[in-house]
């Protein structure tokens, strides 16, 4: 009786041990979301630099299936709705249930538990992504009211394209007006929202969507997430950002193997940027994934050592095939494993531990 108290008692604190080990605390997640990005983009981008990606770093990998509610290969709406609430919806759908119910976002949670939020991404901040994360309604394709759903969201900081959505309307709103009325600083360029103090910032750097990385965008993605977190870490409560590599989806739309891989590598010098972060502040989680793969890629001959490539294509949009989730840092841990891809929003707030 004795020994199997003691058995007892040591397994309990065997079981708590490694329970509070997977459960510690996350103050900073920085989620980044390569649209479009399935392994063999990665590995490409790793052929194409000749062996060398920040992904590399991770510490733990996952992989998760991507099907929406209505469909085996998802869009971009399903996707980031999925990773963004915890729930399956139909294509085209903006964090609403199938219903046109609205569903919480993991950036309103954090918002509304005193954290700062970010988004930085190389698309118009209307598009799917990114309006997943903020916005409610039952067409991604609306971006009037995506728009308008910027106001009172609350989020500190966003940097993207888009400005037209914002500023000149079929309907006779402001969008940056509005934001303005509660405090926003609204600007059209990276260096001034380095030099704005204001607590919350918004950034339009290109009226459409900003130039893929093969017509000159430069360091801008790098550039940009190292800004917003500059910003973001002032909050002692800590905050979450999304960042998106958008164009790694539009390469592979196009078949176009040099756009959608200069993309990835792109995406990949912002992860660099944001592992470099979390080295610096301890806390801090970065899981790098995609709300599915674009193009059904297949890499079919290459040479490491002078980073060529032979790809093929077989498909113009989306495929069905599970996607790698990179984790760094803080509970980086809990993102291994296979499942679905809502799992991300119930590992990243459990990490939270919102109250
Ligand atoms: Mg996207
Ligand atoms: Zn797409």
């Amino acid at each position: 009786m004795k020994t199997s108290i003691i058995t007892i008692a040591l397994l309990s604190s065997i079981v708590n041990a490694a329970f509070s080990q997977s459960t510690e605390k996350v103050k900073n997640i920085i989620l980044m979301i390569g649209d479009g990005m399935g392994n063999a983009q990665v590995s490409a981008a790793y052929t194409i630099n000749q062996g060398i990606l920040n992904l590399e770093r991770s510490q733990y990998i996952g992989l998760f299936r991507t099907s929406s509610a209505d469909e085996y290969v998802t869009d971009s709406g399903a996707g980031g709705t999925a990773l963004a609430t915890g729930q399956k919806t139909n294509n085209k759908f903006i964090a609403m249930t199938p219903d046109s119910i609205s569903l919480k976002t993991i950036l309103e949670l954090a918002e509304e538990n005193g954290l700062s939020t970010g988004m930085v991404v190389t698309c118009e901040m209307t598009h799917a992504t990114p309006a997943s994360f903020i916005a409610h309604q039952p067409s991604r394709y609306d971006t009037l009211n995506i728009a308008a759903d910027y106001v009172g969201s609350g989020i500190d900081i966003f940097i993207g394209g888009g400005r037209r959505h914002f500023e000149e309307r079929t309907d006779s709103l402001n969008i940056s007006d509005l934001l303005r009325e509660e405090g926003y600083s609204i600007v059209y360029d990276l260096e001034s929202v380095k030099e704005d103090s204001a607590t919350n910032i918004g950034c339009f750097i290109a009226d459409n969507h900003p130039l893929s990385v093969m017509e000159g965008r430069g360091d801008y993605l790098t550039e940009a997430t190292r800004i917003a977190l500059d910003k973001l870490k002032t909050n002692a409560q800590g905050f979450f950002i999304m960042v998106e590599g958008s164009q790694i989806d539009w390469g592979g739309h196009s078949n176009n193997f040099s756009f959608q891989i200069s993309e990835t590598i792109d995406f990949d010098k912002a992860v660099g940027e944001a592992m470099n972060f979390a080295d610096e502040h301890p806390g801090t989680l970065v899981v790098v994934t995609a709300d599915h793969e674009t193009g059904g890629l297949a890499l079919v001959d290459g040479d490491i050592s002078n980073g060529q490539v032979e790809a093929k294509y077989s498909s113009d949009n989306h495929t069905a095939v599970m996607v790698p989730v990179f984790a760094y840092g803080t509970g980086a841990e809990i993102f291994s494993g296979i499942y679905e891809n809502t799992e991300l929003f119930h590992k990243m707030l459990r990490l939270y531990d919102f109250k």
